[in-house]
Parts: C-alpha cells; sequence; structure tokens
C-alpha cells in the first residue's frame, strides 16, 4: 500500500504518531530528496531502504515504485517538508496507484499555509490557495484579479522574491489592504509580520528578506445577505 505522509515543516517534533509508525513499519520510504528526508529518518532513528520521487522522476521511477507496491510492499510517500501534493510532487504517483486499483490512504499532518492562515486572524470562512504564483507570464495579471477578491488569499513565496511580490500587491490592490507575512514557521526565528501592505513593504525594505514565507492576504468586505455559510 501507498501511504502519503506529511513531515515536519521546521520543528521536528512535529509528526504525528502515525506518520511515525508508518515511518518505522513501512518497507520502503519514496522520498523527494533522499538525503534531505535523513535529518528526519536519524531524529527518529529509523532505517529505511529511500527510493527517489520527485517532480521530474521519470515515467520508469513510477512504474519501478507500483511494480513493489503490486509485489505486496508498503511504501510511504514523503516530500521535503509539509504534506505531498500541496505545491510539492505526489499527484502522479497518487494517480498511477489509483489507475493500477491498488490502496492508497493519505494521513493529515503538517502544512504551511495552514498555520499561516488560522495566524493571520483573517476571516477562514473562505479562502483561495493559490501556491507559487507564476514567475513571470500570468504573475501580474493574477494579482490583479485579487484587487477584488473577497476570500482570504494565501500562497507560498521564496525569499528572494517576496520584496518584489509585495511590491507587485501594492500595485494590484492598493497600499492600505492587509496582509500577514508568516515567516519560518515552527522554526527559532518564526516571526508573524502583520500590517496594510505599505507597512509590509517598508519593513521588507529594512531587514533583508530570510528564510521561507506564507503571504496571507486579506479579502475585500463585501455586503453580507447571508450569514449562515
Ligand atoms: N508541501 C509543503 C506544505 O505542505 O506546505 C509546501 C512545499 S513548497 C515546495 C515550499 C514552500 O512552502 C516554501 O517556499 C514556503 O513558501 C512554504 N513553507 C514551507 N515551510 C515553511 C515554513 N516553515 N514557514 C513558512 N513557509 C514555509
Amino acid at each position: 500500500m501507498l501511504s502519503v505522509v506529511p513531515t515536519p515543516i521546521g520543528n521536528l517534533k512535529d509528526l504525528t504518531r502515525r506518520a511515525l509508525t508508518i515511518l518505522q513499519t513501512t518497507d520502503y520510504i519514496a522520498a523527494e530528496d533522499t538525503r534531505h528526508v535523513q535529518i528526519l529518518l536519524q531524529r527518529y532513528e529509523i532505517k529505511k531502504p529511500c527510493l527517489s520521487f520527485h517532480g521530474h522522476s521519470s515515467d520508469a521511477q513510477i512504474a519501478k515504485i507500483i511494480g513493489l507496491l503490486k509485489e505486496g510492499k508498503n511504501i510511504a510517500l514523503v516530500s521535503d517538508a509539509g504534506t505531498p501534493g500541496i505545491s510539492d510532487p505526489a499527484y502522479r504517483l497518487v494517480r498511477a496507484v489509483i489507475e493500477n486499483h491498488m490502496q492508497l490512504t493519505c494521513l493529515p499532518g503538517p502544512t504551511a499555509f495552514l498555520p499561516a492562515l488560522t495566524a493571520s486572524g483573517f476571516s477562514t470562512k473562505k479562502f483561495l490557495y493559490l501556491g507559487f504564483l507564476p514567475i513571470k507570464k500570468g504573475r501580474q495579471t493574477l494579482l490583479n484579479t485579487l484587487k477584488n477578491e473577497s476570500r482570504t488569499v494565501v500562497f507560498y513565496e521564496s525569499p528572494h522574491r517576496i520584496l518584489k511580490t509585495v511590491d507587485q500587491l501594492a500595485a494590484a490592490c492598493g497600499r492600505e489592504r492587509r496582509i500577514v507575512l508568516a515567516r519560518e514557521l515552527t522554526k527559532i526565528h518564526e516571526t508573524i509580520d502583520r500590517g496594510t501592505i505599505g507597512k509590509i513593504q517598508m519593513l521588507l525594505q529594512k531587514q533583508p528578506p530570510r528564510g521561507e514565507y506564507v503571504v496571507v492576504l486579506e479579502g475585500i468586505k463585501v455586503a453580507q445577505h447571508h450569514t449562515s455559510d
């Protein structure tokens, strides 16, 4: 059986007991980066054969993993951090397992955008998760659509693009709209910066951005006709 296993996004204690049991008892671990996963495995004293599965894995590699599953082996799929499939490779393998009518279990667990969303203090009734924004084509067009977005918007950004992204957000949504930058969640240098886009722009200009970021943008207020949803 294939188990899709979320792993910590920083703090190695954020591994569920069920995830730990699966990693301890599985036959193989399929990892996005077979060296990176060793940090987690060493922390929990787990020694398992690792297979490589990442965004550029060949069809032959997928066929190899499917072959092992057909032999009755248990395989745990992990990514570098968080939930496989959330802005991470997983779906091609998950789809192959479904197409081959084999068993699959997907565990709940750590993912970066959810603590950022809940820590934002913005409405969580409805939200839009955008993953990573397109790097070039369609980027500003997408950001422009957020001007009239009433749902809370959450997306991932790298440290070397964050300042430019906040500048582009200012151009699209104005400097008064509120955002939250959640940085290095669950790690020693975790910071949550809240304020208007204008204030966050100034903050980022003062301190060179470092680490991993989740951006949360507040939705615009719209007249409420129904309060039950
Ligand atoms: N699969 C992961 C998940 O479930 O959240 C996401 C993987 S994606 C390749 C990596 C991005 O997630 C980073 O560039 C960053 O935007 C965000 N991220 C991951 N860990 C984070 C953390 N500890 N704090 C803030 N953002 C984080």
